[in-house]
C-alpha cells in the first residue's frame, strides 16, 4: 500500500515517492514566537507531526525539522509593518530573547501536551545568522540579488518560475502595494534577504555582513535551515495556507535560484481554523491557547480529537458546542478502552482474532494512507469498538495501533476497576429474600426488595442464567 497525498504545487493528489528508499525529509515552518500559539496555529502542529506519524506507520524514517523564527517577521509576511519580536518585546517590557525563549518554551509544553513528537531538529533563525549571510551571499554572487538602500532585496523578475506554487503570475503579486510600498524595491513581488538600519533604527538584535550590522528577513532563515539539515532537496515541506502566496513562494525563490534545480518535491498545506466570527490569527488577537481550552474544562487531547475530525483540507469551526462533543467522544472512547483493558487482562489473540486484527489495521491505515483521511479514520475506529462481536483482546489491540500515530493517550488509560461491594448481614438477607420471591414468581415483592437495596446504594442486575450482578451506586 503506498502513501498518496495532495501536492499544492501539482494541485493533484499524487503517490508519495522518497527521493531515499527508507527515509523521508520534511521540512514545517515552525511559530514566530513573540506571543502563544493558538489553537489555529496548532491545528497545523497537529497535522504535520500526524504526517510524520502515518510515514512512519508506513516504515519510513522520517527527519523532520522545524524552524524557531526568533528574529526577522514583521507584522506582515511582506516587508511592512513592524519586527514581530520588537513590537511584543516593547509592550511587555521584557527584552527580545526573553520574549522569545519564554514563548518557545511554553510553544513546546502546549505541543507536549497534544503529544506531539519533538521534531527530530528543531532550530532556531537566531543561531544561524552565518548559514542565511552565506545563502544571500550565494545569491548576489549569482545575480538574482541587489543592494538598495541599505537593504539586499531578492530580484523576483529574474525567477520566471516566481508565482508557481500560489499560480499567480508575478506582476499580479502586489503584496507590496497592500499597505504602503517600498521604494527600495524594483519588482513589487521583491523581498528582504538582508535588513540593515535602514528600516529599523531601533533593532536590538543586529549582526555583521557583508552589506553593514543588520539582521535577516523573514524568508531566508527556512532556506538557509533546511538546506543546512535536509540538503539540497527535500521530499515534504509543510504549513499553513497563508503561507502559499508569500513565504513559500518566495522560500521557493530563493531556494532553486541557490540551487539551480527543483528544491521541494511535495508541498502540503493545512487549511485553516476559523471561529464562527472568522479566521482565529494572532496577530489579530486570536487568544485561544492550550491553557485557555483547560480553562473551559477542556483536556488537550479533546482538541486533537476536535481537529482531526475534519480533514486537514477543509476549514474547521472552532465552538463550544463542537468541543463539547468533541468531549463527550473522547471520554467515551476512552471508557470503551479502560473496559477492553479490564476484560481482555486474561484473554489471548487467537488465530481468527490475529487475522481480523490486521484486516482491521490495515483499513485503518487505508484512509491515512490516502491523503490523511482522518474522518475516516475516526469512524473505523467507532465502528471497531462498539462491534460487540469481536472480542475484547482484539479491540484492546485494535486500539493501541491507532493511538500509536494519533497519539491519543489511549495506551495510559486505566483499567476499569472493580468496586468491591461490602455485603453485610441486612444486605445478604434482602438478597436472600430477594431470590426467594423471584423463584416463587413473586414479582411485587421482588421489586419491593430491589428499592431496599437501592436505597443502600447497591443496584441488582438479573443475568440471563439467574445470576446477578450487584452495581455500587
Ligand atoms: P506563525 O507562528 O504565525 O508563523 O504560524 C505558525 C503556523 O500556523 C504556520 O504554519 C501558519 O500557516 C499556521 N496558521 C496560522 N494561522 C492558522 C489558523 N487559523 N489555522 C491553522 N493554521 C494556522
Ligand atoms: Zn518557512
Amino acid at each position: 500500500m503506498s502513501v498518496y497525498l495532495y501536492n499544492t504545487k501539482t494541485r493533484k493528489k499524487e503517490e508519495f515517492k522518497p527521493l531515499k528508499d527508507n527515509e523521508v525529509s520534511m521540512y514545517c515552518c515552525g511559530p514566530t514566537v513573540y506571543s502563544y500559539a493558538h489553537i489555529g496555529n496548532l491545528r497545523t502542529y497537529i497535522f504535520e507531526d500526524l504526517i510524520a506519524n502515518t510515514l512512519r506507520l508506513h516504515g519510513y524514517k522520517v527527519k523532520h525539522v522545524m524552524n524557531v523564527t526568533d528574529v526577522g517577521h514583521l507584522t506582515s509576511d511582506g516587508d511592512e509593518g513592524e519586527d514581530k519580536m520588537l513590537k511584543a518585546a516593547e509592550q511587555e517590557k521584557k527584552s527580545v530573547m526573553d520574549i522569545a525563549r519564554h514563548y518557545e518554551e511554553t510553544f513546546f509544553k502546549h505541543t507536549e501536551a497534544l503529544k506531539l513528537k519533538k521534531p527530530t531538529v528543531v532550530c532556531r533563525a537566531t543561531e544561524h545568522i552565518v548559514d542565511m549571510i552565506s545563502f544571500v551571499k550565494d545569491l548576489e554572487d549569482k545575480g538574482f540579488a541587489y543592494f538598495s538602500n541599505g537593504n539586499v532585496y531578492f530580484d523576483t523578475a529574474k525567477f520566471p518560475k516566481y508565482g508557481c506554487l500560489s499560480g499567480q503570475n508575478r506582476e499580479d503579486l502586489k503584496h507590496g502595494a497592500r499597505t504602503e510600498q517600498d521604494t527600495n524595491k524594483r519588482n513589487a513581488s521583491d523581498f528582504v534577504l538582508w535588513f540593515t538600519s535602514s528600516k529599523f533604527e531601533n533593532q536590538i538584535l543586529q549582526w555583521e555582513s557583508p552589506w553593514g550590522k543588520g539582521y535577516p528577513g523573514w524568508h531566508i532563515e527556512c532556506s538557509a535551515m533546511s538546506t543546512k539539515y535536509l540538503g539540497e532537496r527535500i521530499d515534504i515541506h509543510c504549513g499553513g495556507i497563508d503561507h502559499i502566496p508569500v513565504h513559500h513562494e518566495n522560500e521557493i525563490a530563493q531556494s532553486e535560484a541557490k540551487l539551480g534545480h527543483e528544491w521541494v518535491n511535495y508541498w502540503v498545506h493545512t487549511e485553516f481554523l476559523n471561529t464562527k466570527a472568522g479566521k482565529m490569527s494572532k496577530s489579530t488577537g486570536g487568544k485561544t491557547t492550550i491553557d485557555t481550552l483547560k480553562e473551559m474544562g477542556y483536556d488537550p487531547m479533546v482538541y486533537k480529537y476536535f481537529t482531526l475530525t475534519s480533514h486537514y483540507r477543509s476549514a474547521a469551526i472552532f465552538s463550544e458546542e463542537a468541543m463539547d462533543g468533541a468531549k463527550k467522544a473522547y471520554e467515551n472512547l476512552c471508557d470503551f478502552v479502560s473496559e477492553f483493558k479490564q476484560k481482555a487482562h486474561n484473554q489471548t489473540l487467537d488465530e481468527n482474532d490475529s487475522i481480523a486484527l490486521e484486516k482491521l489495521k490495515d483499513e485503518f491505515n487505508s484512509y491515512l494512507f490516502d491523503d490523511f483521511k482522518t474522518p475516516l479514520a475516526i469512524s473505523h475506529i467507532w465502528s471497531v469498538v462498539k462491534d460487540n462481536k469481536k472480542s475484547d483482546i482484539l479491540k484492546l489491540n485494535y486500539v493501541l495501533h491507532i493511538d500509536s500515530v494519533f497519539n491519543f493517550g489511549l495506551k495510559d488509560v486505566e483499567a476499569k476497576t472493580e468496586t468491591s461491594i461490602e455485603i453485610t448481614p441486612e444486605i445478604a438477607d434482602l438478597l436472600e429474600q430477594r431470590k426467594t420471591a423471584r423463584a416463587e414468581k413473586n414479582w411485587a415483592k421482588s421489586d419491593e426488595i430491589r428499592d431496599k437495596l437501592a436505597e443502600l446504594g447497591i443496584g441488582v442486575k438479573d443475568l440471563p442464567n439467574k445470576e446477578i450482578e450487584l452495581i455500587k451506586l
